[in-house]
This record gives C-alpha cells, sequence and structure tokens, in this order.
C-alpha cells in the first residue's frame, strides 16, 4: 500500500510506487552519464528511497516525468475539437491535440503550438481541465480547456481527420487514451452536468 493519497490525478494508472522508472524507460538507463560506469538501483546513502546510481563515481541519475501538454479546444457552438491520431500512439483513435512540452517554452506556449500544428486552429488556453499522471508512461498529462480565436480546421501529418463533436456525440469508443477519457469526463462534469457519459472506453 502506498503511503501518501495518490488523489484525483492517479485514476488512470495502478503502476506501483517507489520501484523507479518503468522497464521500457530503464533500458535506456544502464550507464552513467557522468564516467559510464554501471547504474545500479537500490538504496543510496542520504536519499529516502531508492535510486539508479553509480558505485564508481557516486553519480545519482534522478529520473523524472516529462509533461505532456493537452487542450479541449471549444467551439463559440460548445462543441469539442478532436483529432483522429495520424501516428503512433494511438493511430486512428480520437484524442485531443497535445504533445510534450519543450524545455524551453511556457504550459501555455506549448498548448497553442500543439493545437496549432495538429489540427490548424489557434487558441487561447482558458481553465485547467486536469492532470494525470501516468506512470506506465512516465508523463503527467495537463488538459486545458480553449477557446479558439483563429486558423482553419484542417488534417495535418499528426491528424488523420480533425472534427467537432457536440457534448452528446463524443466517439467514447474509439477514445485513444485513457488520459483523454478523463479530460472529456471532468470538462464534461464542469460544463455539461447534465449530460451522462457511459463508463466504459476502449483505448488505453
Ligand atoms: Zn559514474
Amino acid at each position: 500500500m502506498d503511503k501518501f493519497d495518490r488523489g484525483p490525478d492517479g485514476r488512470s494508472t495502478d503502476v506501483a510506487s517507489g520501484r523507479g522508472a518503468p522497464t521500457w524507460m530503464a533500458s535506456s538507463l544502464k550507464f552513467c552519464s557522468r564516467c559510464g560506469s554501471p547504474l545500479r538501483f537500490g538504496l543510496v546513502e542520504g536519499e529516502d528511497r531508492e535510486r539508479l546510481s553509480c558505485e564508481a563515481c557516486g553519480h545519482i541519475a534522478y529520473v523524472n516525468p516529462r509533461l505532456v501538454v493537452t487542450v479541449l479546444p471549444i467551439t463559440d457552438a460548445g462543441e469539442i475539437i478532436l483529432i483522429r491520431r495520424g501516428i503512433e500512439p494511438g493511430l486512428g483513435w480520437w484524442a485531443q491535440p497535445g504533445g510534450f512540452l519543450e524545455v524551453d517554452e511556457t504550459v501555455n506556449q506549448a498548448a497553442i503550438r500543439e493545437t496549432l500544428e495538429e489540427t490548424g486552429l489557434l487558441v487561447e488556453p482558458g481553465e485547467l481541465v486536469g492532470i494525470y499522471t501516468r506512470l506506465e508512461a512516465a508523463v503527467v498529462t495537463l488538459a486545458f480547456e480553449a477557446r479558439i480565436v483563429g486558423g482553419t480546421a484542417a488534417p495535418t501529418p499528426e491528424a488523420i481527420e480533425v472534427a467537432a463533436f457536440a457534448p452528446e456525440r463524443i466517439p467514447w469508443s474509439g477514445i485513444a487514451f485513457s488520459t483523454t477519457t478523463w479530460a472529456l469526463r471532468d470538462w464534461l462534469d464542469r460544463r455539461r452536468p447534465d449530460l451522462d457519459w457511459p463508463d466504459g472506453h476502449a483505448g488505453g
């Protein structure tokens, strides 16, 4: 059992805490970036949890999640813009526009940039809809509501299709990611509490 409450941001993950990076990520963290010796996962003096460290030079390899910034663009009619993904992961499935935050930009800039790149629409990010931790992917996903202020919706290399859905017509069975499902539900809970959303979803 975890010592600390996971909170609502952890509802889309069931990976245990305290074991470090997920396996797929650990496979690229085998050697010390300072001296090239093997890294070992275990207790390190002065640290309050097990970590990857180098026995040769004492370097500790701290591993932190990446931030994914996503957007629910809302039309003047109250419809939600979703894209049918043109790339993996989630190829052919519906998701909100978004992507990894670059190290030299703000969250707001990333929200605008990713939405423009994937949908052709210029948005003004507004309220934060939710924060979702996915331990298995080593990411934290933010979802913003956004007003559309310009541009023209059109397919892009990353989006086979860009479509506006009335809240009653969200394609729940074709959603790409659990974080998309959660963001849509959190948005509906806030903006359209009169509507019910279905329980199941097919995405990962
Ligand atoms: Zn080293």
